[in-house]
C-alpha cells in the first residue's frame, strides 16, 4: 500500500513489498515461482488450490529450485559412482492401476505435444506430466513412460554410421567396474571422472575470437546442435570397448568461448590410452538434406495451402516432404552427410577414489554450474561488449540452421519440415536451440544412464522426504495415486491468492518444520550428554 504521507523520493528508495517477500522466501529455500494446481480429494469431495514448486520441471527453474535439484543430482551421482553392487532388477507385469496411469501420462504427453507444435506455454502441463511421473514411480514402474516419442525412420545400411575402428571386447552382463587388489589385500574399485570438450574453430582469448572473421561460426554452430548425438556416440564406443554396461552420470556446460563440453562421470575404469583412442575415433554424421542453396527468403517464402502444404508461391509445385527428402537423399550414391561432429583435442581423464578428496572436488565440479543457462558466463561479463558481440554472432549463425527435422528453417531450402503447419516461417523457429540463453545445444543438462542409482530424481526426491518425515516422527505414509485429481489453473485465475500471500504462507510452513528440526537436534544432543 502507498503511504501518501511520505515523499515520494523517500518511497522510491523503499524495497518492493514483493521484492522484499521474494528475497525472503529465496532465504528459506522456497520456490519464488509456484505454478498453482486445483487438487480434487476423490476420498473427500474437497477441492483446493495447491502449489507445486517450478522445479518439478527441471529446465527453468527458479534460484531456490534450481538449488534444491542441484543437491539431489549431487546425491544421485554420488550414490551410483562407486557402487559396488548391480542396482538393477527384474520388472513385474504392470497391473491395471499402473496402466491407467501410463494411460493418462500418454494422454497429457500428446496435449504437451500439440501445445509445443502450437507454440503454446505448456508449463502447466509439463507440471502436471512431471507429477504424473512421480506417481507413475511411486505406483512401483520404473523409467520414463515417453522414452523416444517418434518411431525411428528405417535407412539404408549404406547410411548407418561407420563403425570406427576401436578394439571391441566381449560384453559381461555386469555394470560394475574393476576391481584392483593391492599386496597387502586391500581392494579398490577406481571410477573415472572426464571432460570432453568440442575442436577449435578460431584463438580465442578470454573467451573472444581474436579475428571475428575467421572464426567458423558455422560449424561451431552445427557442432552445439548436434553435440548430444556425439556424446550418445561416445556412450555406445564406450562400451563397446569396455566390454561392460558402462554407467554415467554427465552434466553439458558451457566453456568461455561459448560452447557447450560435457563432465562426466564413469562408473569402473579404462586404461587411458583406450580412452583417448575413443575420443579421438568417436564422431557423428549428420544425414539431413543440404542446405546449400537458399531457395526462398525474405518474403520470397513458400505458401501454405490446406490438405496439401507448402508449395513453390511461383510454379505451385509442392515442396518435397521431409520424409520425400531423405528417401532421395538415400537415393544419392554420392551424397555427403550435411555434417560431420566430432570431439576436440583437448581434454581430461582423471582416475577417482570412492571417498577420497578429489572425489568430492569432482563431484562438485559435475554439478558446479546446473543452477546456471548455458549463456551464463556471458550474463557474469555483460559489461564485456566483446563477449556479447561474440554471442551475437553466435546467435546470428544459428538462426538459419535447421534444429530439428521439425525446424521451421527447412523451408528456406525448399523441404517442408516433418509435420509441417501454416504459419512456419524461416529464421522464426521456436526451437530451444535458436535462443540466446541455449546457444544450440537443445538438450538435457544432466545425462544419467539407466542403471546408474537405479533410482530417478523423483525417488532421489521422495528418498529425501521420507527422511524428513521420519526425522519429524512421522511415518511416510504411501500415498494412493488416485486419490487426488489435479488440475492445473491459468495464469491470473481468480481464485489463485497473490504470489506474495502464496510465498509468506510457504515460508512460514519452512520455518515451523525448521523450528521443529531444530528442537529434535536440541533433544538429541540432550539425550547424547545424558549418555556420556
Ligand atoms: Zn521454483
Ligand atoms: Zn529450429
Amino acid at each position: 500500500m502507498t503511504d501518501r504521507s511520505v515523499p515520494r523520493a523517500v518511497r522510491l528508495t523503499r524495497p518492493l513489498a514483493r521484492e522484499v517477500v521474494k528475497e525472503v522466501a529465496k532465504r528459506y529455500g522456497v520456490c519464488i515461482r509456484p505454478v498453482a494446481f486445483q487438487r480434487l480429494d476423490t476420498r473427500t469431495g474437497r477441492t483446493e488450490i495447491v502449489d507445486v514448486p517450478c522445479g518439478a520441471t527441471l529446465e527453468s527453474a527458479c534460484p531456490p529450485c534450481a538449488k534444491r535439484n542441484r543437491q539431489l543430482r549431487m546425491a544421485q551421482c554420488r550414490e551410483g559412482w562407486h557402487l559396488d553392487h548391480e542396482p538393477a532388477s527384474t520388472p513385474n507385469e504392470p497391473n491395471e492401476e499402473q496402466r491407467r496411469l501410463v494411460e493418462f501420462r500418454a494422454d497429457v504427453h500428446a496435449q504437451q505435444e500439440a501445445a509445443g507444435r502450437a507454440g503454446q506455454d505448456s508449463t502447466g502441463l509439463d507440471i502436471l506430466a512431471e507429477g504424473l511421473d512421480e506417481e507413475i514411480t511411486k505406483a512401483g514402474m520404473r523409467g520414463h513412460v515417453t522414452g523416444r516419442t517418434t518411431g525411428r525412420r528405417v535407412r539404408s545400411t549404406r547410411r548407418r554410421q561407420d563403425a570406427p575402428d576401436l578394439p571391441k571386447r566381449k560384453m559381461a552382463a555386469t555394470t560394475l567396474g574393476r576391481t584392483f587388489t593391492a599386496p597387502d589385500g586391500r581392494v579398490y574399485r577406481p571410477s573415472m571422472f572426464i571432460t570432453l570438450t568440442l575442436p577449435s574453430y578460431g584463438k580465442v582469448r578470454d573467451g573472444v575470437p581474436l579475428d571475428p572473421d575467421t572464426y567458423d561460426y558455422r560449424r561451431a554452430a552445427r557442432d552445439a546442435l548436434h553435440f548430444s548425438k556425439l556424446i550418445d556416440r561416445f556412450v555406445q564406443n564406450l562400451r563397446r570397448v569396455a566390454g561392460y554396461d558402462v554407467q554415467y552420470f554427465a552434466t553439458v556446460e558451457p566453456q568461455q568461448r561459448l560452447a557447450p563440453h560435457l563432465h562426466m562421470a564413469i562408473r569402473g575404469t579404462l586404461p587411458r590410452a583406450e580412452l583417448k583412442q575413443i575420443i579421438a575415433a568417436t564422431y557423428h554424421q549428420v544425414w539431413w538434406p543440404p542446405t546449400d542453396t537458399i531457395r526462398f527468403e525474405g518474403v520470397h517464402l513458400p505458401l501454405w495451402q490446406d490438405g496439401v502444404g507448402y508449395l513453390d508461391p511461383d510454379t505451385g509445385e509442392v515442396l518435397p516432404t521431409w520424409d520425400q527428402a531423405l528417401d532421395q537423399l538415400d537415393a544419392d550414391d554420392d551424397a555427403q552427410p550435411l555434417h560431420v561432429v566430432g570431439f576436440g583435442e583437448q581434454h581430461n581423464i582423471q582416475s577417482v577414489l570412492a571417498g577420497t578428496p578429489a572425489a568430492g572436488k569432482w563431484l562438485g565440479y559435475l554439478t558446479k554450474y546446473l543452477t546456471k543457462s548455458l549463456a551464463d558466463p556471458l550474463d557474469a561479463a555483460t559489461d564485456d561488449q566483446a563477449r556479447r558481440d561474440h554471442a551475437a554472432r553466435l546467435v546470428e549463425a544459428l538462426r538459419f540452421e535447421p534444429c530439428s527435422p521439425t525446424c521451421a528453417n527447412w523451408l528456406r531450402y525448399g523441404i517442408q519440415p516433418k509435420n509441417a503447419k501454416p504459419g512456419m516461417q524461416p529464421g522464426r523457429c521456436r526451437g530451444k536451440a535458436h535462443k540466446p540463453g541455449h546457444l544450440g545445444y537443445a538438450g538435457r543438462r544432466v545425462l544419467v544412464s539407466r542403471k546408474w542409482s537405479n533410482k530417478t530424481l523423483a525417488e532421489h526426491r521422495q528418498d529425501r522426504r521420507t527422511w524428513v518425515l521420519e526425522a519429524l516422527g512421522h511415518p511416510d505414509q504411501p500415498t494412493d495415486p488416485h486419490r487426488y485429481i489435479w488440475k492445473p489453473l491459468p495464469a491470473g485465475d481468480a481464485n489463485v491468492p497473490p504470489l506474495a500471500v502464496r510465498l509468506l504462507r510457504t515460508v512460514a510452513e519452512r520455518q515451523r518444520w525448521r523450528a521443529h528440526m531444530n528442537r529434535l537436534e536440541q533433544d538429541l544432543s540432550a539425550i547424547g550428554e545424558e549418555a556420556a
